[in-house]
């Protein structure tokens, strides 16, 4: 029974996996590095709550047991009684690696301990482990609260009772699961690449703009969001890093190579709705 959960990295999907595991029961510590992270993902925990208020979601009372059961932590010490982490950190294999190493000196041997990555190998990030069959891939969606898909991702090394209890947990947190290899993308991820780097080839290629490519997708192919929505949306420095990471993996298979657009928007800062500028201007 996972009741105490530890949240590594309170960004975009940091902080949205920790209001999922808080409204289905558990006691959360959220940890960042980076105070600023800490109280931007406690106000925007405020500002939700209010909403779900308003729209007559959950009442007030609701309300306060799913804040009183997030803490925001800033050491990784703090995490020390958890029987589940999950990391949401950049997508930096050797800074998840390192992360994860520091964090079992702290943990019982029981916790499991799970990555959010979006394209990395479990396999890899489990080897930074002494006990590496306890480590697996949780995948959530952005945002997390509202996607019902998690990707769960068992590693070679992953014992079959982690994967077990990890699936039986994301099923009681109200999610629908779907079990994937560990393959570069995992399932979604994969399928997504192409949608997005189609869609910056034929602006880079002087076809159509953002605005055209994004509405003949919503109202010829009736996605609810254009690819150029969508990646300001996920953050275009972390869809940069993941197209870049299935590239590389696929041995650079062509049909996954990143674009310079992209890499030129997330080098330049124009990272999409979190910094307030991106294919499209937020401010
Ligand atoms: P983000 O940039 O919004 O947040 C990352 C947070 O991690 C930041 O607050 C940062 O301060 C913190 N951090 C960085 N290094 C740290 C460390 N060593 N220890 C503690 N905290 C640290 O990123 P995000 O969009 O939430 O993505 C996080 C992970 O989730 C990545 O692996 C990404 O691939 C994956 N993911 C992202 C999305 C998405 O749509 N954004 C969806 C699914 C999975």
């Amino acid at each position: 029974m996972i009741k105490n959960v530890g949240i590594i990295g309170s960004g975009t999907m940091g902080a949205g996996i920790a209001q999922v595991a808080a409204t289905a029961g558990c006691s959360v510590k959220l940890y960042d590095t980076k105070t600023e992270a800490l109280e931007k993902a406690k106000a925007d925990l405020e500002k939700i709550m209010d909403r779900l208020v308003e729209k007559g979601k959950i009442d007030s009372e609701e309300k306060k047991r799913i804040q009183n059961n997030i803490k925001y932590v800033s050491s990784l010490k703090e995490l020390k009684d958890s029987d589940l982490t999950i990391e949401a950190i950049v997508e930096n294999l050797e800074v998840k690696k390192n992360v994860f190493s520091t964090l079992e000196k702290f943990v019982s041997d029981d916790c499991i301990i799970a990555s959010n990555t979006s394209s990395l190998s479990i396999a890899s990030i489990a080897s930074s482990l002494e006990k590496p069959e306890r480590c697996i891939g949780i995948h959530f969606f952005n945002p997390a609260p509202l996607m019902k898909l998690v990707e769960v991702i068992p590693a070679i090394q992953t014992s079959e009772e982690i994967l077990k209890i990890s699936v039986e947990t994301i099923k009681n947190w109200g999610k629908t699961v779907a079990v994937a290899k560990d393959t570069p993308g995992f399932i979604v991820n994969r399928v997504a690449r192409p949608f997005y780097g189609e869609a910056l080839r034929i602006y880079e290629e002087g076809i159509a703009s953002f605005e055209e490519i994004d509405s003949a997708m919503k109202e010829i192919g009736n996605f609810r969001m254009g690819p150029f929505e969508l990646m300001d949306f996920i953050g275009n420095d972390v869809n940069y890093i993941v197209t870049e990471t299935v590239f590389e993996a696929f041995y650079y298979d062509p049909r996954y190579k990143p674009s310079f657009t992209q890499k030129r928007f997330s080098e330049a800062g124009y990272l999409g709705r979190k910094s307030g500028k991106g294919y499209y201007d937020y401010s």
